[in-house]
């Protein structure tokens, strides 16, 4: 199975030179407009008589690489004939035009990666008419490892995107990395996790049946987060500014997504503490049942949140090498991880207190406990391939 994420790095102080050359294949943008009106004069879907029409000319007065050219050309008939198909169900259907700053997909032909003898480890080669232009990188701790497992070979390297924010400019670039396909049997150590709103999650490793490395992580702040957010919006609708929900919309789910980046991090982390981990998680419909039972105000949010979290788990554990499984047990929050004993009154709010046996803890990490224990139960029927992790968004741009 091929796994992809994306890391963003930093052209390193371009010089004159290079950010001209950057900023001239970023008119791409340009390029491609020009492809577009070529194609509507000459009412021609076909690359082969824009190539005849345009080729010389644009690449001379451009001084684009020959790929960069190509590239935008067939974005552009791409996008072309989908206009005319949208033409058809609406003739009044504009032609699209692209704004200036539109990122560049960079062709492996004519972008590399490669290691230099100074401080600045590792730079962009990329090719242009009479030579190379060369662009140091900069990133974090994290960038400059992805970069050297690239250049070790260890990552490949896929499709390069150049974008502009501002006045940097950022490569884009897609890795890949295969891993393989696991089927779990009863020798791995489950990691039971339990995701909530009180506890965004609660992790627990079962090593031998026994509950050790308790993980509790905190939704004071996301919780708080969410309920001002969903007070400004309310006093928003009021004003009927619905613009300002949206972005306000989209600012909360930017702060949830870093939320849900950190979690996810720290519960592999956890997961990497014990020799053989695999991940148990409830099955996303369930929870999501759970929660539209609960509050109706912000589910979709809640239930998106969640998703995107364990999301983020299952992709973080793919890329681990480490199993990820699904189950669906109907009572691990009202069942007794000590004796079974399950009724609707063991659980008062937070806290757990079996009616049987009398055994007392934390609400979520009893249900984190009888997550992990369903392992035992589940493992053989998950053989055939039911791993989540192969079911869910597996080309999730991850970033760490
Ligand atoms: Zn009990």
């Amino acid at each position: 199975m091929w796994l992809v994420k994306t890391v963003r790095v930093k052209a390193f102080e371009p010089t004159r030179v290079k950010k001209q050359f950057m900023a001239l294949l970023l008119e791409n943008s340009r390029l491609m407009n020009e492809y577009l009106s070529l194609m509507q004069a000459h009412q021609t879907t076909s690359k082969q008589h824009l190539h005849l029409l345009s080729y010389e000319r644009l690449t001379q007065a451009l001084k684009l690489p020959a790929a960069v050219v190509q590239t935008a050309r067939d974005k552009a008939v791409q996008i072309y004939r989908s206009h005319l198909a949208m033409k058809k169900d609406g003739p009044d259907c504009k032609l699209p035009c692209f704004r200036m700053t539109t990122p560049v997909r960079l062709d492996r032909r004519c972008f590399n990666i490669i290691e230099t003898k100074n401080k600045l480890t590792y730079v962009a080669a990329m090719s242009v008419k009479g030579g190379r232009v060369h662009v140091p990188l900069l990133g974090q701790r994290y960038q400059y490892r992805q970069l050297r497992k690239i250049v070790a070979g260890e990552l490949k390297l896929g499709s390069v995107e150049l974008v502009k924010r501002g006045k940097d400019f950022y490569f884009h670039l897609a890795i890949k990395k295969e891993t393989p396909d696991i089927d779990p049997d009863y020798s791995y150590t489950p990691v039971g996790v339990d995701l909530g709103l009180i506890n965004l999650s609660t992790s627990v490793i079962l090593k031998g049946g026994r509950p050790c490395n308790i993980l509790f992580q905190r939704g004071g702040n996301a919780l708080e987060m969410r309920k001002r957010f969903a007070t400004f919006r309310a006093s928003l609708s009021r004003a009927g500014k619905f613009r300002r929900i949206r972005e306000t919309t989209g600012k909360e789910r930017r702060c949830m997504r870093d939320i849900n980046h950190k979690i996810s991090k720290s519960i592999l982390a956890q997961a990497n503490q014990t020799e053989k981990p695999i991940i148990v998680m409830e099955r996303l419909t369930y929870i999501r049942e759970r929660i539209h039972r609960g509050k109706k105000l912000n589910a979709m949010l809640h239930s998106w949140a969640f998703a995107q979290l364990q999301e983020f788990i299952a992709y973080k554990a793919a890329w681990a090498g480490i199993p990820v499984m699904y189950i669906n047990p109907k009572y691990t929050s009202q069942q007794c991880n000590k004796c079974g004993f399950t009724s609707k009154a063991n659980r008062l709010g937070r806290s757990f207190k079996c009616g049987d046996c009398g055994y007392e803890l934390n609400a979520d990490l009893n249900a984190a406990i009888n997550i992990a224990k369903a392992y035992k139960n589940f493992a053989p029927g998950y053989r055939s391939g039911a791993l989540g992790a192969r079911d869910s968004a597996l080309t999730l741009q991850a970033r760490a």
